[in-house]
């Protein structure tokens, strides 16, 4: 389970201009980290090189400057529009970053300096990259998959929890929900005689098991379906990847889940 208050949280929250400092760096690791993402998912989904070949507007191809690649002021700056074309820029880089930016300071405001933050920002970073991904191609890379398991096990001696008992709730979680969800799916496919949910949103889930364990990964799930329900109103479309919803539900619960849980319990009245 998650641990709020640890040493290194007190230690960083005493001091008014040390908490301010942080949080400001954990802000711009945030926005910095949610720019390469960006870039990384695009060029993973037109297949191009990610570590070679500059960045360039893609109305134009112009290579872009210095001043054209800080996160988040850029977008603001220009405001929206390419310095050398004047066409539209996606506005999805800025949101992500902007958004990423507030991730990493609430990351840092539930779990301090800790291994557990660490993870956390990791993780983030992975979904932000497997929902980008998703949004694009309707796929969820296997690698980010892969990435996702790694962490789980490599931060297990590491993280403000019992190993055993982490890593025991963390198999039970990611088997039950993953052969449950499987299980549904595969019925839901024969009754709907299509595909209902992508193999790749199962894994996903899978790997939601292993952080949150029974609870919170069941909690989790029923959010995601809440908020894939929302996305599906919003963007009035039939068909939408389900990877961001689960993502966002994904790290809601990894931050917030104790009192969300308690909260849902009281509710149901249990
Ligand atoms: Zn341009």
């Amino acid at each position: 389970m998650i641990n709020s208050g640890s040493f290194s949280t007190d230690l960083i929250f005493t001091s008014g201009v040390i908490t301010a400092y942080v949080l400001i760096l954990a802000a711009v690791l945030g926005a910095v980290m949610a720019s390469f993402l960006t870039c990384l998912a695009g060029r993973t989904v037109t297949g191009e090189s990610i570590w070679r070949g500059r960045s360039h507007c893609d109305s134009c191809g112009h290579i872009l400057g210095p001043a054209d690649l800080v996160p988040v002021f850029s977008y603001l700056a220009l405001r929206g529009k390419c310095r050398y074309c004047h066409q539209k820029i996606s506005a999805q880089s800025f949101f992500a970053e902007t958004l990423s930016a507030a991730v990493f300071v609430a990351i840092i405001l539930r779990l301090g300096l800790s291994f557990d933050a660490l993870r956390a920002m990791i993780l983030y970073c992975i979904l932000l990259a497997l929902s980008l991904i998703d949004l694009a191609s309707f796929t969820i890379p296997d690698k980010a998959i892969a990435t996702g398991i790694v962490l789980w096990a490599a931060f297990l001696p590491l993280i403000h929890a019992p190993w055993r008992e982490t890593l025991k709730n963390g198999m039970i979680g990611g088997f039950v929900l993953g052969a449950g969800v499987l299980a549904i799916s595969l019925m839901m496919d024969k009754i709907l005689g299509r595909e209902s949910m992508g193999g790749g949103d199962i894994k996903l889930i899978f790997v939601m098991g292993l952080y949150l364990g029974l609870t919170g990964g069941l909690f989790a799930l029923i959010l995601a379906c809440v908020i894939g329900l929302i996305f599906i109103t919003v963007r009035h479309q039939g068909k939408i990847p389900f990877g961001p919803s689960i993502s966002a539900a994904f790290m809601i619960v990894l931050l917030y889940g104790r009192p969300l849980i308690f909260w849902y319990n009281s509710l149901i009245g249990l």
